[in-house]
């Protein structure tokens, strides 16, 4: 709330009249008289004694730590010497009017804002009492009376000073409070509390419907964690902005969760439903700007109305949630509710629990599928995919349950599964003449945990298999999130003896001159442009110039996605290093991938 705003607002609910404070003034007896001697000293607070008071209290606030932030750049210090300076004087004017009352009501609602507590200033009444006195007592050396007089005036006009000041502050603070019970603190946009309010009051009013639509960013967890809750806090303030400039065109924009706002828009509305769905996402659509390099979010927006999906607030509020949830699902832009997604939901969310049990349970296994050098078809190993076998559901692919997993801390122990079983199998192997590498692949996340890379160095410990054949692959979304600390992991992994591989490159914001000073060893390019490429000349080129350009910064290249002997050939003449895709061979249970290598090795 600005505090012009607040002032008047506060000096309406304190009903601070100017006769008001005249009725206070005369209960403190502090009347004409009091006014005459104030001032008769006032000429004697000269620009030296006002600018000895104001390098006081500059001092006293900053001596404690609990205000010495508050006084800020010496631009901000010099100003609020400049106000204790101006208020000294219009305090000492004998002139307790409309000017004054503003002005000391402004000054309780600005320590208010900046947090100045009175505790810190009550303190300073004191000091400030001292100027006044030692004024009094020149002025009225020869005249005992009048100095007694004036004294007293001081006297009471310091209390009617803190008393305004107290009021005024309390009453802030009150409002504050009010206000943060109802606002989201990081946009300023409307809460989660408030919209339950609206709602309410919308359903009562009987409007004909209440569209509720959320609004979750895409990849916000991500960013968030990887560049840290700053930058997290700036994204969402430039999303509120963009979510702010479709306001007047809803009844309420707020912000209802980390990462999800809510649009209401009742009858009234302009915008049809599918209209206001367009005007959120095309805001979305622009890349954010993040200190000089551009982040692309885009966003999900689910939708449930009243009184077709839900007939109270709470219901609304869930089945909305429950179509954002379907969304990012299904990574589509939009999805309204439909009674359906009920009875699915639940499972899903159920997915986490089991797998964490499925681990203890031994129901995950790696299947691994084949590489092979482009330019002689000899194998050169296999990047380990993860499946879970589910008691009931079957073999499920990881697209069901890793990208939920990627979000929770729970991508740890599935992580920490992996690169155990994996170097298991290596062992295994080793003893059964089969070589080779095994790639595996790591979350985001896994990079961002500073405990990974130890972990990974006592697994190998344990293990006792050869590091070198073990290869991490980490996608280039999960680097590009937090480039510093995840080349420190990846440093630290590398050290161990393990080469890094950058997964599904081209589909990410990444740029080779980004990871030109990263410690990697492959780029893997995606299969979009490698299925592809023997159909389609953009996706040929890309995968060229890829091929070319990690050549020359000493990176080996492997195409993933290679579906035709069309797309093999193209590659030999690209001079791409490996190459892996169901044309070479599917993902394989680990003893149909040993029979394969002594097939491919000759020696089947
Ligand atoms: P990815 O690492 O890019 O793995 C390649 C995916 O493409 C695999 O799907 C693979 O089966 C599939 N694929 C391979 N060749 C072809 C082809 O010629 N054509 C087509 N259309 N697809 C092909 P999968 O096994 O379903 O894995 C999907 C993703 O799940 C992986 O993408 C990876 O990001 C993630 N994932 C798999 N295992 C793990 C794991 O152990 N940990 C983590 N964190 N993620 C994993
Ligand atoms: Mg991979
Ligand atoms: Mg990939």
């Amino acid at each position: 709330m600005l505090v012009g705003t607040a002032v008047r607002e506060i000096v309406d609910e304190i009903g601070l009249a100017e006769a008001d404070v005249q009725k206070r003034a005369a209960f403190l007896d502090l009347g004409p008289r009091d006014a005459e001697l104030l001032r008769r000293i006032r000429p004697r607070l000269t620009a030296e004694v006002i600018g000895e008071f104001a390098a006081r209290l500059d001092r006293h606030l900053a001596s404690f730590k609990e205000t010495s932030g508050l006084l800020g750049s010496p631009g901000r210090r010099a100003k609020f010497g400049g106000v204790a300076e101006r208020y000294l004087l219009k305090i000492a004017a004998g002139d307790w009017g409309a000017a004054y009352q503003q002005e000391r009501i402004r000054l309780g609602v600005v320590h208010q804002h900046i947090g100045l507590e009175p505790r810190w200033y009550v303190g300073t009444y004191p000091r400030f009492l001292r100027v006044l006195f030692d004024a009094a007592r020149a002025e009225f050396a020869d005249d005992p009376a009048s100095r007694a007089d004036a004294i007293a005036a001081c006297v009471k006009l310091a209390m009617l000073d803190v008393s305004l000041a107290l009021e005024a502050y309390f009453h802030a603070d009150h409002k504050a409070l009010e206000h943060a019970a109802r606002y989201d603190f990081v946009t300023g946009l409307p809460n989660r509390r408030y919209l339950a309010q609206k709602l309410d009051s919308l359903i009562a009013r009987k409007a004909g419907y209440v569209d509720l639509f959320l609004v979750g960013i895409n990849r916000f967890k991500t960013v968030n964690q990887t560049l840290g809750p700053e930058v997290g806090d700036r994204v969402l303030a430039l999303a509120a902005d963009r979510m702010r400039a479709i306001g007047d065109r809803a009844d309420l924009v707020a912000r209802v969760g980390s990462d999800v706002f809510a649009v209401v828009c009742a009858d009234v509305c302009v915008p049809t439903a599918g209209g206001m769905t367009e005007l959120i996402l095309d805001g979305f659509e622009r890349d954010f700007d993040l200190d000089g390099y551009s982040v692309s979010l885009g966003a999900a927006v689910g939708r449930a109305s009243f009184a077709a999906d839900a007939s109270d607030r709470d219901t609304l509020i869930r089945r909305a949630e429950i179509a954002l949830y379907e969304a990012k699902r299904l990574q589509t832009r939009v999805v309204p509710f439909h009674p359906e997604m009920e009875r699915q939901s639940p499972e899903q969310l159920s997915i986490l629990g089991e797998l964490r049990l499925a681990i203890a349970a031994g129901q995950l296994e790696l299947h691994f599928q084949p590489k092979v050098r482009v330019a002689t078809g000899e194998p050169l190993g296999a990047e380990a995919l993860l499946r879970w076998r589910h008691p009931k559901k079957g073999l499920m692919p990881p697209g069901l349950f890793i990208p939920f997993t990627e979000e929770t801390d729970l991508i740890h122990p599935v992580s920490a599964w992996v690169v155990r079983d994996a170097l298991r199998q290596l062992g295994e192997w080793n003893k059964a003449g089969i070589g080779g590498s095994v790639a595996i692949n790591i979350a985001p996340r896994n990079l961002l945990d500073s405990g990974f890379p130890a972990e990974m160095a006592k697994a190998i410990a344990d293990g006792g298999a050869d590091p070198s054949r073990l290869m991490v692959e980490v996608t280039e979304r999960g680097i590009m999130t937090d480039t510093r600390r995840a080349a420190e992991s990846l440093q630290r992994i590398r050290d161990l003896g393990v080469r890094v591989s950058i997964d599904d490159f081209g589909t990410g914001n990444a740029s080779l001159v980004y990871l030109k000073d990263l410690p990697t060893n492959e780029l893997k390019v995606d299969l979009i442009f490698v299925r592809s490429m023997a159909r389609s000349e953009r996706d040929a080129a890309i995968v060229r110039s890829t091929i070319l350009m990690a050549h020359s910064l000493g990176l080996s290249v492997t195409a993933e996605g290679v579906e035709d002997q069309e797309s093999l050939d193209m590659l030999r003449e690209y001079g791409c290093d490996a190459a892996q895709g169901y044309f070479i061979a599917k993902p394989l249970p680990a003893g149909e991938f040993a029979r394969w290598w002594m097939e491919r090795s000759g020696r089947g």
